[in-house]
C-alpha cells in the first residue's frame, strides 16, 4: 500500500511542531494550517480540495472545540484526521448487488489504468464470497486486450464472454449486451464487462463507453484510475463523469510510490465514493477500500 511517504512525513513535520505548544494561538492555527494547504499540494491534491480542506481545518481549530481540549494540538491532528477521512468519502461504500441477478459492473478509465487486472481480481473476491462471476471482452480496441482477459479469467477461475475467434472483431456494444442474456442463461450472478480505454480521454472511447453503458444498465460502474496520475486525475475522473458517469471509483497502482493527490481529490471532486483499491500486479492485490484506515495510515 502507498505509504504517501512525503504527506505523510510532512504532516508529521507539521505535527511535531504544533506539540511542542501549549495553548494555540491563532497564528500557530494558522501556520500548521499553511503547512497543510503546502505538503497537500505537493502531494498533487488538487487545489480546490486541498484549499476547502484547509479552510475547514482552520475554522475547526479556531474553535471551542480545541479551546476545551487537555491537548489543543492532539485535538488538532484528530481533526485533520476527521476531514481525511471525509475528503475520502466518510463511511465505506460497499459494491452494491441487484435484488434480481445478474449484478452487472462496468469498469471504465484509460488505457493502462488497470481495469483488465481488476476485472480479474474482482472476479476472483467475488468467487471467494460465494458469487459466480462473468467477465465479459468488451474492450476489442487493443487486438490482445480478449487475450489478456482470458488469462485473468483463468487465474481467477472464472468464465469469459467474448466474441468467437474468427468471428472477426465483433462489435463491443453487441457482445455486452449479449453477455447479459448468456449470464442470464447459464446462470452467473455477476458480470463484469470489461470496456476499451484510450491513452488519453477521447470522444469516440467516452461515446462507446456510453453505449456500452445504455446497453447493460449497469448496476456499478467503476472507474478506475491510476493513483500515480497526479494532477490529471482530477480532470480525467471529470471527463468520466461527463461522459459515461460512474458510481464509484477504484484506486489502483496504490502499490506505487503514489504521491496521495489522486486518492485524496476524486473522491471529493466528484462526489462517488471509492469502493476498493487495487494495490499490486497479482490478483490478490486487492481489497476494498476503507477511507478510515488510509487516514490513518496518512497521519501515522
Ligand atoms: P487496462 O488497460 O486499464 O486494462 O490496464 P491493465 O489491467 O492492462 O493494466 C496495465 C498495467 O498495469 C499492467 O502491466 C498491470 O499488470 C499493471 N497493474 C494493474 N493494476 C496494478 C496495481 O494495482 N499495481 C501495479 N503495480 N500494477 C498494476
Amino acid at each position: 500500500m502507498a505509504t504517501f511517504g512525503t504527506l505523510s512525513d510532512r504532516l508529521a513535520e507539521t505535527f511535531k511542531n504544533l506539540r511542542t505548544k501549549g495553548k494555540l494561538s491563532a497564528s500557530d492555527v494558522d501556520g500548521t494550517v499553511r503547512d497543510i494547504r503546502r505538503a497537500l499540494l505537493e502531494a498533487d491534491v488538487a487545489f480546490e480540495v486541498a484549499k476547502t480542506f484547509s479552510t475547514t481545518v482552520r475554522e475547526r481549530a479556531l474553535g471551542d472545540e480545541v479551546n476545551r481540549a487537555l491537548n489543543p494540538a492532539q485535538q488538532v491532528v484528530q481533526i485533520v484526521n476527521e476531514e481525511l477521512v471525509g475528503i475520502l468519502g466518510g463511511q465505506q461504500r460497499r459494491l452494491e448487488f441487484a435484488k434480481n441477478p445478474p449484478t452487472v459492473i462496468m469498469l471504465a478509465g484509460l488505457q493502462g489504468a488497470g481495469k483488465t487486472t481488476l476485472a480479474g481480481k474482482l472476479a476472483k473476491w467475488l468467487a471467494k464470497e460465494g458469487h459466480t462471476p462473468l467477465l465479459v471482452a468488451a474492450d476489442l480496441q487493443r487486438p490482445n486486450a480478449v487475450t489478456q482477459l482470458g488469462v485473468v479469467a483463468e487465474q481467477a477461475g472464472a468464465a469469459i464472454f467474448a466474441p468467437e475467434p474468427g468471428n472477426g472483431v465483433g462489435d463491443p456494444v453487441t457482445v455486452a449486451k449479449n453477455s447479459i442474456k448468456y449470464a442470464r442463461d447459464k446462470q452467473y450472478d455477476t458480470v463484469i464487462v470489461d470496456t476499451a480505454g484510450r491513452l488519453g480521454v477521447d470522444a469516440e472511447m467516452m461515446d462507446q463507453a456510453a453505449r456500452i453503458r445504455r446497453a447493460v444498465d449497469p448496476d456499478e460502474v467503476l472507474f478506475v484510475i491510476d493513483a500515480m496520475t497526479g494532477q490529471d486525475a482530477v480532470a480525467t475522473a471529470k471527463a468520466f463523469q461527463d461522459g459515461v458517469d460512474f458510481t464509484g471509483v477504484v484506486l489502483s497502482k496504490l502499490d506505487g510510490d503514489a504521491r496521495g493527490g489522486a486518492a485524496l481529490s476524486v473522491a471529493s471532486m466528484t462526489g462517488r465514493p471509492i469502493i476498493f483499491a487495487s494495490t499490486g500486479e497479482g490478483l490478490d492485490d486487492f481489497e476494498p477500500f476503507h477511507p478510515d484506515r488510509m487516514a490513518s495510515r496518512i497521519l501515522d
